[in-house]
């Protein structure tokens, strides 16, 4: 029989209350931060091409904003739950804090097929939901960005949708936006790049080098095929890379940038030549030294956890590891780059695309590259340092730096009335 799949948003709660317990928060700060500061959900009615009204569901959760205005992704996929959505609302503002970024955390979602709707039935849908949701978000308030099926050219409907409602063209209400409307340069490869440098200093912690070293890629998505290809550059070697209907395996290696040229043609990463076929089962615990969970929460279940052969985790994906499973690969003496550090590259420079709109400049890809490493690595190291302090796992010490910070700003703001 296979695992029950936890509630992501148990999940998170589990995890925050480890730290809370660590960091003897207080009961009443603990409390504050056990529920999203804000909850909406939007009924969105669009218009399809056969002419007839279909009415989905969205959400937006407004988690925590005591560090700065909300900032997380929206995700369109068909599994999305308001439970996911705050799951992930409070991963945000761990990751932010972690990051040591000024923002708070927030995540939306609506439930959806993109795979199965046209670019007008996308484009209608988003503006209606960026209707629903326009009175909150802002560039001192929420900042949308792009998440699992979304990409820039979603944010550029929803700036200018509300752009068009606002009179003005406000360029800071999203990242991830396409260049030509004041995007980032190094956005897009940004969560891959960043989970690379975090794998990097990993080996170097565990005195290992990437040089030659083989890995293993879950979801070949934005996040998962950046990341493949950077550490292909960092010297390691690509062995098996999968998408949601399974994946390929060559022990003596894969191209990554080949593999990707093969999803973005047939769609999908299955069918490229010279590799064996496996499932993503088989991939989470085949043989080597680094495996990249890029895809969606649970994928890693204790049973899965117990037969994971790599050395170093890298979570890419949100939540992709279950409490449960956690415990397996602690106790295994696996180090794991948890989520909540190893995916931050993409807010990361979320926050320098922000910060580029709201002062009118534009930085050079190697600017904003370097800033990024700048950033992970130092958050990498701290990190790691309150996992040496305190003798817990890399999870528990970036659920202490990010919560921590979080509960420490909301004691110095003070309750009010
Ligand atoms: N969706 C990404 C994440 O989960 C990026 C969020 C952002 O840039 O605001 O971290």
């Amino acid at each position: 029989m296979s695992e029950a799949k936890p509630n992501p948003f148990e999940s998170a709660l589990k995890q925050l209350d480890i730290a809370a317990e660590r960091l003897k928060l207080d009961p009443g700060i603990h409390g504050i931060l056990r529920q999203p500061k804000r909850i909406v959900t939007i009924s969105v009615p669009v218009r399809m091409d056969n002419g007839q009204t279909k009415t989905f569901t969205g959400f937006r959760v407004q988690y925590n904003d005591a560090r700065g205005p909300y900032k997380g992704g929206i995700r369109y996929h068909p599994n999305v739950t308001l439970d996911e959505v705050k799951a992930l609302s409070a991963w945000m503002t761990w990751k932010c804090s972690v990051a040591d970024i000024p923002f708070g955390g927030a995540k939306g979602g609506i439930i959806c097929d993109p795979k199965k709707m046209s670019q007008g039935e996308l484009e209608r849908m988003t503006r209606r939901y960026t209707t629903g949701i326009a009175d909150i978000i802002g560039p001192d308030r929420d900042v949308p960005a792009p998440d699992v099926y979304t990409n820039a050219q979603v944010m550029a409907w929803i700036l200018d949708t509300y752009s068009q409602l606002k009179g003005v063209m406000v360029p800071g209400v999203v990242t991830g936006k396409p260049i030509s409307l004041g995007g980032s340069l190094g956005r897009d490869t940004a969560t891959g790049r960043g989970a690379a440098f975090c794998t990097r200093e990993a080996a170097k912690v565990k005195g290992t080098t990437l040089k030659g070293a083989t890995f293993a890629v879950q979801g070949f998505g934005n996040a998962g095929a950046n990341y493949a290809l950077i550490l292909e550059e960092m010297g390691a070697k690509l062995i098996a890379a999968s998408d949601s209907k399974g994946g390929v395996l060559n022990r003596r290696g894969l191209d990554a940038k080949k593999v990707l040229q093969h999803k973005e043609k047939s769609g999908l990463v299955v069918g490229y030549s010279g590799a064996e076929e496996v499932t993503n089962e088989e991939l989470l615990e085949t043989e080597c030294e680094i495996l990249c969970p890029a895809a969606l929460e649970n994928a890693i279940t204790k049973d899965i956890a117990r037969k994971v052969k790599a050395k170093i985790v890298t979570e890419a994906a949100n939540g992709p590891t279950t409490p449960e499973a956690d415990k397996v690969l602690d106790q295994n003496k696996v180090f794991l780059i948890p989520d909540i550090l190893a995916n931050s590259g993409g807010v990361i420079v979320s926050y320098l695309e922000w910060v580029q709109n709201l002062d009118r400049l534009s930085w050079s890809e190697e600017e904003v590259n370097s800033k990024l490493e700048r950033k992970i690595t130092t958050a990498f190291k701290g990190v790691h340092g309150q996992s040496a302090e305190s003798a817990v796992s890399m999870r528990t010490a970036a659920l202490m730096v990010g919560v921590g910070r979080v509960a420490e700003a909301i004691r110095t703001l003070g309750l009010w009335p």
